[in-house]
């Protein structure tokens, strides 16, 4: 298990949700005392594709959104 750089508390490993949206096969590794995210480098690039598409979609092109 490895620890926040933050805090120090534990971090553990997430499945990615960005803006709603579940980022199937990206984890995300998060503090679970004061909440920051570890991205690797590809994870990270991939979530600011997903937050720009996603942000496109809500100028009105389809997406797929997954409900809880
Ligand atoms: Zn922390």
């Amino acid at each position: 298990m490895k620890t926040c750089y933050m805090c120090g508390g534990d971090v553990e490993r997430r499945i990615v949700e960005v803006e709603g949206v579940i980022v199937k096969g990206v984890s995300v590794e998060v503090c679970t005392r004061c909440g920051e995210k570890y991205f690797n480098t590809k994870a990270a690039t991939f979530v600011q594709k997903i937050t720009r598409y996603v942000n496109d979609a809500k100028k009105g092109y389809l997406i797929e959104v997954f409900n809880p």
